[in-house]
């Protein structure tokens, strides 16, 4: 990487060399379809289903749960798409600080917003209350990519298990699914499927050091889902087109490398966010920290600098070389301030004076100095 101080890393992050050599042969010698029936072909198809298997085995699950996508995108549009497809007049719940491609989909269908506290948190109450009879999907985001609040999962699977039980008594067979994205998550927390209570869960390569448009749905087994894309029927029928088997092998090395490492990371990546709010409250008290303070992950600081416009902000510090968001860089067209400010509670003024900054493997302490260094200048 050149000079620049990238801190956007839950924008995207740089391919990790080692996940780049794994998946390098399947570009050149080892390209053939694994669809195909000759040896080198159902070699490359062993080798993808390994990939499968190793998957699988982050999340605890079984392989024919993991279904893999072209990124986080597709992944949540299969689960709520393919999801509500096999129940029509059936309900989604969405949390109000959903990415995009949560939101859309939810759109196409009935559904309502949970709100959630002034930290990010959903409020499981409010949950609970908005529950009917016929609500067959709730999606709540593992952690925010604009705040960093980390949902408590275990918590809500719960509540969700008790109103199952409750429903199965007044004789509706409905199903309950809870589904996450889980895009932000993989470098810093767990991923197990059952200790976390999902039945559906969403992944992205291009977080975690590996390639972008590589992604996976965890979709427990029995959990009843229709296809979005339909073609040959490969990926369990879920999932049409040819392999994208570079991109599948890269994921599956990425995941692994980002759970062996994920607790001496979270150390890490956790310290140089509270470096970067200690020198902030010095230089910069009039700054405000958004999110939670005991439910933050380590790699997403969310700063208002009230009177500030983040917009001319951000290209300031672009032309020092330092590289922020305004708040989520896979929305950039957008020129209304964002819903997941809005939704814990900061007036559009404030919103459009905020910046997220990502932290990740490359970012040193040196890289934080000079940040807010530079941030005192200029804010
Ligand atoms: N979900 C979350 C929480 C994200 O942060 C992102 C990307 O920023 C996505 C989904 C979408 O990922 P992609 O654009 O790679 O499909």
């Amino acid at each position: 990487m050149n000079s620049a101080i990238y801190l956007d890393y839950a924008a995207a992050t740089p391919v990790d060399p080692q996940v780049l050599k794994a998946m390098e042969p399947y570009f050149s010698d080892r390209f053939q379809n694994p669809s195909a029936t000759y040896l080198a072909a159902r070699q490359v198809r062993k080798e993808l289903e390994k990939a499968r298997a190793d998957v699988a085995a982050g999340l605890g699950a079984r392989p024919a749960e993991v279904v893999f996508t072209a990124g986080a995108t597709e992944a949540n549009n299969l689960a709520i798409q393919g999801v509500m497809r096999q129940f029509p007049g059936a309900e989604v719940l969405i949390s109000d600080i959903e990415h995009e491609s949560v939101i859309e989909p939810a759109s196409l269908f009935e559904s309502k917003k949970i709100s959630v506290d002034s930290e990010g948190r959903v409020l499981l109450n409010k949950l609970s209350n908005l529950i009917s009879d016929k609500t067959v999907l709730v999606s709540i985001v593992y952690v925010n990519n604009e705040l960093g609040t980390v949902q408590s999962l275990r918590e809500i699977a719960t509540l969700l298990a008790e109103k199952l039980r409750l429903r199965r008594q007044q004789n509706n067979k409905l199903p309950l699914y809870f589904h996450t994205d889980a895009a932000q998550a993989p470098n810093f927390f767990d991923l197990h499927v059952s200790r976390l209570g999902v039945d559906l869960m969403s992944l992205n390569g291009g977080k975690i050091y590996g390639p972008k448009q590589s992604g996976a749905l965890y979709i427990k087994a029995g959990v009843r889902l229709s296809p979005i894309i339909m073609g040959g029927g490969q990926e369990l029928n879920l999932r049409s087109g040819t392999e994208n088997v570079a991109g599948i092998v890269g994921l599956a090395a990425a995941l692994i490398v980002a759970q062996e490492r994920r607790k001496e990371e979270a150390r890490r990546i956790a310290s140089l966010r509270n470096l970067f709010i200690s020198h902030l409250e010095k230089k910069l008290p009039q700054t405000l920290i958004n999110g939670s303070k005991k439910s933050a992950a380590p790699h997403i600081l969310s700063v208002t600098f009230p009177g500030i416009d983040n917009e001319r902000l951000m290209m300031q510090l672009d032309e020092v070389s330092v590289q922020a968001a305004t708040s989520n860089a896979c929305a950039t067209s957008s020129k209304t301030p964002s819903h997941v400010l809005r939704a814990i509670g900061l007036s559009d003024e404030d919103a459009r004076s905020t910046l997220r900054f990502s932290l990740g493997r490359q970012t040193t302490e040196t890289d934080i100095q000079k940040v807010v260094e530079l941030l005192s200048k200029l804010a």
